[in-house]
């Protein structure tokens, strides 16, 4: 929990229908005020203990009953908001739910706006910002993986890393600036192996947290991943079984598949958009032509390639040459060797490059082969492991925080700023001020992730995003 900020100025209490709209067993209008007990007699007829259900007649101004259900009452501050809330739990029609709504903006509340009662949280210290834009993740989640992932930020653990991170970087500052005073100690200081391995070691937790939320990325955005190859290596295939349905047009004439055909699916819950591409080769086919200048676009747009060949062929080796000349040379790509049932091979995977153990993103040695046969999906499996590694997601995607852009950007500015640092002790002699700056601006990234530091346009346009009642 982060510490409570500057007391809120007296505001009225906000209000709204806290469930979605439309029909259903239960309706919740929620209140959040600083004071809220007029409000509650006024529609109850008595007051309520606290964090209790009671059942109650909600009543309008002329004590017509509106409803009767249950209320709830937490008085600041062991609520959501740190505010006293109430819910009025009623039943689940829009009609009954805006007389109720009506009725608590008659009593003095004014209607919420979107991710009000969350920014309420957020401003009296009950959740920092990484927590409170996780609440948003949760209800929006895709996949069952998504939702662990953003629970995982909700509980504050994403957060702790952040904090720890800020730490370290708060005790090495206090370490440096000390001796800023005493300047024939500075130079010293920094040689010293105490301060390089201190930023060692924030070095590494910053790239521990980077990795998790980069994989929080992928399983927020999804990948791109598209189908390269020649004609009639079976892309279409492949693109069928992965998606388990007849996407793209299978036909043993080369040249089928004359433009890109994209599926979402989802492997271990990681959103894909595969695309499936024209085959890339010379033609003077004027629609081909126009298929390949649409691979091209998609292979630029995509996050890993997969690159297809028949694994009868012989000159396969000249064949993915050819079709890795085609992709920009950061690409992760892995090589499957189709129709391995007609090569008489057994699926299997194998891996080339340093790197025996995984594939990673950045490794362009660490190209990854698999057998298999689409037209069965024997060994498709296995490949989708292989994405599933790509995109930096352990099983289920165990350990990824789901992370934002946002916070992203603010750990790699965080990273450069140490590196800058790194550089600046390895200089002879090492510039202190510089060093203490670049320490400084990187404590300022990472404290921007929880809000320590936050401008009212950010708050804006982060709650802005949420729904209402939230
Ligand atoms: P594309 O042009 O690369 O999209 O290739 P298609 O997916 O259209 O496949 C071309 C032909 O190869 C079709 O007749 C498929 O049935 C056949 N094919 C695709 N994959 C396999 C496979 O793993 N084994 C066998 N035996 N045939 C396959």
């Amino acid at each position: 929990m982060s510490r409570a900020r500057d007391a809120l100025p007296a505001a009225p209490p906000i209000a709204a229908i806290a469930t979605p709209p439309g029909r259903g067993g239960i309706g919740i209008v929620r209140v959040s005020g600083l004071d809220v007990a007029a409000l509650i007699t006024g529609i109850a007829g008595r007051a309520l203990a606290p964090r209790e259900a009671t059942r109650v007649s909600f009543r309008d101004a002329r004590g017509a009953l509106i409803d009767s259900g249950i209320a709830l009452y937490f008085p600041r501050p062991h609520s959501y908001t740190g505010e006293d809330v109430v819910e009025w739990h009623g039943h689940g029609g829009p009609a009954v739910m805006r007389l109720l709504l009506a009725r608590c903006v008659e009593l003095g509340a004014r209607l919420a706006e979107p991710g009000e009662f969350t920014k309420r949280a957020f401003l009296n210290g009950k959740l920092d910002l990484v927590q409170a834009e996780s609440v948003a993740d949760v209800i929006e989640a895709a996949t069952a993986t998504a939702v662990r992932a953003a629970a995982r930020s909700l509980s504050g653990e994403f957060s702790r890393e952040v904090h720890a991170l800020r730490d370290a970087l708060i005790e090495l500052r206090a370490y440096t600036e000390a001796t800023l005073d005493f300047p024939e100690e500075d130079i010293d200081l920094l040689r010293e192996g105490d301060v390089r391995e201190r930023l060692a070691s924030i070095r590494e937790r910053l790239a521990r947290v980077l990795a998790r939320a980069n994989a929080g990325v992928a399983l927020r955005e999804g990948l791109a991943v598209v189908l390269v190859g020649a004609p009639n290596v079976g892309k279409s295939s492949l693109l069928n079984r992965l998606v388990g349905e007849e996407a793209a047009i299978v036909a043993a004439i080369p040249g089928t598949t004359r433009d890109t055909v994209e599926r979402q699916i989802e492997i271990a819950g990681i959103p894909l958009t595969v695309v499936d591409t024209a085959g890339l080769r010379d033609t003077v086919d004027v629609v081909e032509q126009l298929g390949i200048a649409r691979t091209r676009a998609a292979i630029a747009r995509a996050d890993v390639a997969l690159l297809i060949v028949d694994a009868r062929d012989a000159a396969s080796d000249d064949a993915i040459e050819a079709l890795a000349r085609e992709l920009p040379p950061t690409l992760p790509r892995v090589v499957v060797h189709n129709k391995c049932d007609l090569a008489g091979v057994a699926p299997h995977v194998r891996l080339d490059g340093g790197e025996r153990e995984g594939v990673s993103q950045s490794s362009r040695e660490a190209d990854c082969h698999v057998w298999l046969c689409a037209l069965t999906g024997d060994g498709v499996d296995a490949l989708e492991t292989v994405v599933q590694r790509i995109a930096g997601v352990g099983h289920a995607g165990e350990d990824a925080f789901f992370a934002r852009e946002r916070q992203l950007l603010a750990l790699r500015d965080a990273a450069t700023h140490v590196e800058r640092a790194d550089a600046h002790v390895g200089a002879d002699p090492p510039p202190v001020e510089l060093f203490a700056e670049e320490l400084r601006m990187a404590q300022q990234a990472i404290a921007s992730i929880t809000g320590e530091f936050t401008s009212d346009d950010l708050l804006g346009e982060i709650f802005s995003r949420f729904c209402i009642g939230k």
